[in-house]
């Protein structure tokens, strides 16, 4: 269920000629704070859009309040969001590949919206990877589903590269670095998928600290084409063998006798 937002008139005023409908579809999903008091608002619990209004950078942008905090109005900030910052939570998953399963990172992308003069939202980081040969799937499938159409682990995205080590993997593009992202939490067998050479890479919008097993928020961000998608060329830089494994179980085993091993532990 998704969380009810009341807009008063002066908000629908403020975002005249503004998607209001996909600004609302898009707060009414996603874990979101209140801009007043900062603390989290529930899933389901009702909240108020507000229109937060920057004179001097002349841009507004759509925020929740609870209600206990505030009316839906229209109010003034002197500080303005830094569009620069990003950040991603990141879930390592298993696909349906053509020869057997497909790594993937489903990477949860914050950030990285601007807001242009007319009140727009531009999503300038799925934009920009779509400059680099990231696709907008309109379904995604799982490793087990019997209609899966199977990614094709020898088709890459041209220029598309990724180097894992450790819990660490970082992106490349034409050997430029697009993104490092550290604390991958992996089992052995994804690890010893990313054999096939090849890497998954979703990256997406609201998909609500990537529940994988449901792929519900994955699917709905492809249908609302929040969701880019590449097949990076993975190569690995392998731990020494006698050093602590950096999968989930890696506290209690070494590399060579667990994702190190062709025949070691599956979870
Ligand atoms: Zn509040
Ligand atoms: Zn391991």
């Amino acid at each position: 269920m998704p969380r009810k937002i009341h807009t008063s008139q002066p908000v629908r005023d403020a975002f005249k000629g503004v998607n209001l409908q996909a600004i609302l579809r898009r707060l009414s999903t996603k874990l979101e704070s209140c801009r007043s008091c900062g603390e989290p608002i529930g899933r389901n619990s009702p909240a108020n859009l507000v229109s937060i209004l920057n004179h001097e950078k002349r841009i507004k942008w759509p925020a929740l309040i609870h209600p206990r905090c505030g009316d839906s109005a229209v109010y003034e900030t002197s500080t303005a969001p830094d569009p620069n910052e990003i950040f991603f939570e990141v879930e390592c998953a298993l696909l349906a590949g053509k020869r057997g399963p497909v790594p993937a990172l489903i990477i949860d992308a914050y950030g990285g919206l601007a807001t242009t003069e007319s009140g727009e939202v531009h999503d300038r980081l799925l934009a920009g990877f779509a400059t680099l040969g990231f696709e907008f799937p309109d379904w995604v499938c799982h490793e087990g589903d019997g209609d899966a159409d199977p990614v094709d682990e020898q088709n890459c995205t041209p220029g598309l590269t990724a180097l894992l080590e450790g819990c660490e993997v970082r992106l490349l593009h034409d050997g430029r670095e697009l993104h490092q992202l550290g604390g991958l939490r992996y089992f052995p067998r994804w690890y010893r998928a990313t054999n096939c050479g090849a890497l998954v890479v979703m990256i997406g919008r609201n998909l609500q600290g990537i529940t994988f097993d449901s792929l519900e928020y994955i699917q709905q961000a492809a249908r609302n084409k929040e969701l880019v998608q590449a097949v990076a060329a993975v190569t690995r830089i392998p731990t020494t063998p006698a050093d602590r494994c950096y999968c989930i179980n890696g506290k209690a085993r070494k590399f060579g006798s667990c994702c190190g091993s062709t025949d070691g532990p599956e979870e």
